[in-house]
């Protein structure tokens, strides 16, 4: 690994100032993943700014509830504080379980709510140096296209890189219409988390809409009523410490048999936590039936492309959205 200049932040405007001073520097985050990348060669910071101790939470103080019914999550509180919370527990399950369901305990411990929408891909052209990768060396190509692409994308992407998001805590701040407040050298400002990560087009090396300068400071989550009733579900290799092959979020609300409320996102199927609006859109207002599900899943995947190794994701992701949505109208969607 390379030699860096390391410097702990006690502050945001300590961090954004630090930042501002070092020429070509940018804010990295998802730091265990960015330790890997660094072990490999594939990330080369001439400095290192350490955000731990940053005074915008702590470790589990930073978990604010709002008058409106909604949570403010500051961006440095633990992956494991966020999921043990009990208003999150009680408000928002998918979120939850999500997050519950990513990586081992020891890395939740100190994984933060911040690191985690920033870690990068897990694409293993990407950790080698020795293949060809848009996103680590733009215009060199893409060995995962006609490689093995078990893992990669089937929506969303493009000729230029096929890569997946790997986080699950993403898939539900998705489907829950989160916000992401940051904070950089002009201020402070707020993007809706569709927006925060990008597809790939042409440019896959920007995978957020974060600027260079600019730190994540909390996440919004507004009140959802119906979000109660949510459940997350991932389909992996292994049962523990494995990447998502497919995974859903959902949030339904039922009234006399018709589907009054839906929220409804996918993991490890595109290049960003994918919101399944065409899935909600023949949800809602229909019949809760087995029948209007099945529709439902066809409709968000009718865009699917698979690349050979990975063409299996289609079929699976239509059945586990029909498998979760049945199983969560089951269980009490119903109002
Ligand atoms: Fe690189 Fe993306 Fe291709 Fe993977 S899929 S090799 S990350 S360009």
């Amino acid at each position: 690994m390379k030699n860096f200049a390391y410097s702990r932040a006690e502050t945001v405007e300590g961090a954004v100032g630090l930042i501002a001073r070092n020429a070509n520097a940018k804010f990295l985050g998802g730091g265990t993943n960015l330790v890997d990348l660094m072990r490999e060669n594939i990330e080369q910071p001439d400095a290192v700014i350490d955000v731990t101790h940053l005074s915008v939470g702590g470790i589990d103080g930073g978990i604010i509830e709002l008058p409106d019914g909604g949570l403010l999550i500051r961006a440095s509180v633990r992956n494991s504080a966020v999921a043990n919370n009990p208003l999150v527990r009680e408000r928002y399950p998918v979120l939850s379980q999500a997050i519950l369901f990513g990586a081992s305990g020891q890395i939740r411990n100190m994984a933060t709510t911040g690191g985690n929408l920033m870690q990068r891909t897990r694409c293993h052209y990407f950790y080698d140096g020795t293949a060809r990768c848009n996103k680590r060396t733009p215009d060199s190509g893409c060995d995962a296209i006609g490689g093995f692409n078990r893992m990669h994308a089937i929506l969303g992407a493009s000729d230029s890189c096929i890569a997946t998001h790997p986080s699950d805590m993403c898939v539900a701040l998705a489907a829950l219409d989160a916000t992401v407040h940051v904070q950089g050298a002009r201020g402070e400002r707020t993007i809706p988390f569709a927006a925060f990560h990008r597809l790939p087009g042409n440019t896959p090396h920007e995978e957020t809409n974060l600027r260079s300068d600019e730190l994540i400071t909390a996440i919004h989550l507004p009140p959802l009523a119906f979000a109660k009733n949510s459940r997350y579900r991932k389909i992996r290799d292994r049962a523990s410490y494995a990447f998502a092959l497919v995974s859903v979020a959902v949030a339904l609300e039922i009234f006399a048999g018709t589907i009054t409320g839906v929220r409804l996102a996918l993991g490890g199927v595109a290049h960003k936590p994918w919101r399944a609006y065409k899935a909600e859109n023949t949800m809602l207002r229909a019949k809760a039936s087995r029948e209007t599900f099945e529709r439902a899943a066809k409709a968000e995947l009718s865009d699917a492309r698979g690349y050979g190794h990975n063409n299996f994701k289609i079929e699976l992701a239509k059945r586990t959205i029909v498998s979760v949505v049945t199983e969560l109208a089951e269980a009490g969607g119903v109002r």
